[in-house]
């Protein structure tokens, strides 16, 4: 079977569609909007290059021919963000020192 392939339109690399973040305008009301719904659509790596790229050169909004939410970039920022780093480790540092100095009462 042949692969969906779609194009970054940040970097123009070809990989298949699930791969990419996907945003749509959506027909008829024209909302840009992420992931779902059926109209024109574009494709960015989910990668922080490519979403400063598009967002620098508003590849999106041209792509679309619609303008792009402040809102859909920071979601996506969110989502770079919000993906856990591979050692991420929860460090307990828990200071149990409320050892009251010594005072000098004169
Ligand atoms: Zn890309």
């Amino acid at each position: 079977m042949k692969p969906n392939l779609r194009r970054c339109l940040a970097c123009r690399q070809v990989a298949p569609k699930s791969s990419f973040w996907r945003i749509v305008r959506v027909h008829p009301s024209r909302t840009v909007q992420l992931d779902q719904g059926m109209g024109r659509s574009a494709y960015l790596c989910p990668q922080a290059d490519c979403l400063k790229l598009a967002q620098k050169k508003n590849r999106i909004a041209r792509s679309l021919k619609a303008p792009v939410p402040d809102t859909l970039y920071q979601t996506l920022w969110q989502r770079l963000t919000d993906s856990p780093p591979p050692n991420s480790q929860t460090i307990n540092t828990q200071s149990s020192s409320t050892q009251t100095p010594t005072q000098d009462t004169d």
